[in-house]
């Protein structure tokens, strides 16, 4: 019940996961290695008023993700989770790629458009 009393979703460790992550990471999602379920950082259960931070699974309570802050630094394990995955940043990767796709298009229509003409 105490438990219970202090859990939280995972949102509420954005702040702190945001310090050490440059990805929106309650989107992530995390393999918990107790029961196989796989959901994201922000669905599962959080306990903050620890020392540091714990996730635990919303399903079987492994503990996924334990973090912790000490003497200016950040510690992380994944005690009880098989992986994290996240999206690859939408903006600096999959842009590039677009804009050379675009680039490429328009110009061979340009090119051809006169020759056609006459
Ligand atoms: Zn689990």
């Amino acid at each position: 019940m105490e438990g219970e009393a202090l859990r939280l979703d995972g949102n509420a460790i954005a702040g702190t996961l945001g310090e050490v992550f440059v990805h929106e990471m309650t989107a992530a999602r995390i393999a918990c290695k107790g029961c196989g379920n796989v959901e994201p950082v922000g669905a599962e259960h959080a306990y903050v008023q620890a020392p540091g931070i714990v996730l635990r699974c919303r399903n079987c309570d492994a503990a996924l993700l334990v973090m912790t802050r000490t003497d200016g630094r950040h510690r992380i394990s994944f005690p009880q989770s098989h992986w994290l995955e996240m999206d690859e940043p939408g903006d600096s990767r999959i842009e590039p790629r677009t804009t050379a796709l675009n680039r490429s298009g328009p110009t061979p229509n340009l090119d051809v458009a006169p020759d056609q003409s006459f």
